[in-house]
């Protein structure tokens, strides 16, 4: 009985990933980009206009090299610059979404960018020896600690 469960669900997310696949070509295109991550209250001062002070930490923006603005969604994929902002104004390069002609950019994988070398950035726990992408509090193994880590991507 398991096995069918595990079999059905299998089926399920194949059927969920094509579907969603179809919509991607339609709708949305994956792009890299290089730039820093940076508040988007920052770049519209530039432009003389002005967030809310209340909206203010919930937008940022990164403006690649060539200077162009893609503000963020905020979601799974940009939560790592909302949650350490030491990330900000720092060279990444982003792997995300574009949705039609909108700027708005869906973050899929970010890599910082040091000495020209790529670095992964993830949550190390000591004590379990496990990495996750997603930022956690806590280990969701021991409860222990999580640590951000960036590590030089293996060629
Ligand atoms: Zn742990």
């Amino acid at each position: 009985m398991k096995t069918l469960m595990a079999a059905a669900m299998a089926i399920v997310s194949v059927l969920w990933f094509s579907t969603s696949g179809e919509a991607d070509d339609k709708d949305a295109k994956t792009i890299q980009l290089d730039g820093k991550v940076v508040p988007l209250a920052g770049v519209l001062e530039k432009f003389g206009s002005r967030l809310d002070a209340e909206a203010a930490p919930h937008w940022l923006a990164l403006v690649t090299d060539n200077g162009k603005v893609y503000p963020l969604i905020k979601d799974d994929g940009s939560r790592l610059f909302f949650a350490e902002p030491h990330l900000q104004n720092r060279s990444m390069r982003v792997t995300g979404r574009l949705f039609q002609d909108t700027h708005l950019l869906q973050v899929l994988s970010v890599n910082s960018v040091k000495n020209g070398q790529l670095f992964e950035i993830y949550y190390w726990c000591d004590i379990c020896s496990i990495r996750r992408n997603e930022l956690l509090k806590k280990c969701d193994c021991c409860g222990g600690p999580m640590e951000l880590r960036e590590e030089p991507v293996k060629k």
